[in-house]
């Protein structure tokens, strides 16, 4: 049915890069056969799922949105692709992205832009957008993501799904194409709070292969996400996100949310958070500085994409051909303005005071949470923008990331539900629920609160 819905409906949704028909079905069979055969099988067994493209899989290509990967496939998989596999998922495919992560639109993509389902002429979100589309248009009920600088909870938002950031090494990055490693990391996407944290628990866990993976246990998530009560819980309103800047829907959605959680037993209360507002610079010296550092291996050499090897170039050129042609506008500027941070001279003025920054937003979240149980405000400060509006104006795009990038560069949990329509144009509008490291489960204990 979902093969159908894809032949049906992608043509002008554009989510899937990758649709891998045959190997869908045969993995539906082989788990239809152990079924009958009175195998016990997880929650997730046979329940197609769609995946990022940025996710290495050794039986699809992976090209992370990048014309440098073109016509790469893998020798190995991913230590989540692994886990779906265990877990009985069926991969439908891989779906559209931002060039390697970078971008809230999908329009950074090589490969074409994804659609919203809501309206065609706007953007699903990035930069996991092909996988924000692929569950809304009910292409398939799941889908993965990996989340650096809002990269989930983002394209949930503007998509009225559920998606979540768990804690920072609470999934393994191992075969994820690394953007900023001390950021990256991966998450489900669900049109639900309870089918989200079902997949979070299939996928999550220690991982040898990652040496920053966490030790300790997965969050009880999906017993929170069932649980959905909010009685007594201490909620924080993020003071600095709001006001000038945020459409009037999507304060108005947010309002709401206050109002329900307030009758739903929780105590709310303002919280202030001064150094959030510096988070958006603070990213954008980190995540290009950790990228400059980690696409230096596409060289033309090990992977995908080499130009001008006819014998007439030395390697170095052949090296700076190939960047040339299969990087795209928007990682050359980050890999420039990356090198430049990182440069001697300027290091201590733009990545040292970066990481300074960092510190703040950690200890910003830390007092916090002396205060209350979890911290809440929109996801996004405007509800999907038209295709195009802000493609030229890498300022403009920034600020989409706006609320998401603190949980990034803390570390913390952070998951976006779907809190109604925006009334000036009918879109939807996300909350964001943010909680300690390792706190996961209070995530899903309150956004399932909110969707009873
Ligand atoms: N939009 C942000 C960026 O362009 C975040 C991307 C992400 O989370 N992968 O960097």
């Amino acid at each position: 049915a979902h093969l159908d819905r894809i032949a049906e409906v992608d043509g002008e949704i554009h989510a899937f890069l990758h649709v891998a028909a045959d190997a869908a079905l045969e993995q539906a069979s082989a788990i239809d056969a152990k079924r009958a055969a009175g195998e016990r099988l997880g929650p997730l067994a046979g329940v197609p799922v769609a995946h990022k493209d940025v996710f290495t899989t050794k039986d699809m290509p992976t090209t992370a949105g990048s014309k440098i990967l073109e016509g790469y496939r893998p020798p190995y998989d991913a230590t989540i692709t692994a886990r779906l596999r265990e877990a009985g998922l069926v991969i439908l495919g891989k779906t559209n992205l931002d060039e390697f992560a970078m971008g809230s639109s999908t329009e950074n993509s090589a490969y074409g832009t994804t659609h919203n389902p809501w309206d065609l002429g706007r953007i699903p979100g990035g930069s996991s957008g092909g996988s924000s589309a692929a569950v809304a248009s009910y292409q398939a009920p799941l889908s993965t993501g990996t989340d650096t600088g809002g990269s989930i909870r983002q394209p949930a938002a503007v998509t009225g799904i559920v998606g979540m950031k768990p804690t920072y090494g609470g999934s393994s990055r191992y075969g994820v194409i690394a953007f900023a490693s001390s950021l990256d990391t991966p998450g489900p996407f669900a049109r639900n709070v309870l089918d989200a944290a079902l997949l979070h628990e299939a996928f999550s866990g220690h991982d040898v292969m990652d040496t920053t993976s966490i030790h300790s246990e997965v969050p009880p998530v999906v017993e929170a996400a069932r649980r959905g009560d909010v009685s007594g819980l201490r909620v924080g309103v993020v003071k600095e996100f709001g006001g000038e800047g945020y459409q009037a829907g999507v304060l108005a959605r947010f309002q709401d949310s206050v109002e329900l959680l307030e009758s739903l037993g929780a105590k709310v209360v303002e919280v202030s958070c001064p150094s959030f507002t510096y988070a958006l610079p603070a990213y954008y010296l980190i995540a290009p500085s950790e990228c400059s550092s980690n696409l230096a291996r596409f060289d033309g050499m090990r992977y995908g994409l080499r130009v001008g090897d006819d014998g007439t170039h030395s390697a170095e050129e052949v090296m700076a051909l190939t960047r040339a042609a299969g990087f795209g506008a928007e990682v050359k500027r980050r890999i420039m303005l990356g090198t430049y941070a990182l440069s001697s001279g300027y290091y201590d003025a733009y990545y040292g005071s970066a990481q300074k920054v960092r510190t703040l937003i950690a200890r910003d979240f830390e007092a916090a949470f002396h205060q209350v149980d979890v911290l809440i405000s929109p996801t996004t400060p405007t509800t999907a923008f038209p295709i195009g509006e802000r493609a030229d104006d890498p300022m403009a795009m920034y600020l989409a990331d706006l609320c998401t990038i603190p949980a990034n560069l803390a570390g913390n949990a952070a998951i976006s539900v779907p809190c109604g329509l925006a009334d000036e144009d009918g879109l939807p509008v996300g909350l964001q629920i943010m909680a300690p490291v390792l706190g996961d489960d209070r995530c899903y204990r309150v956004a399932a609160a909110l969707e009873k």
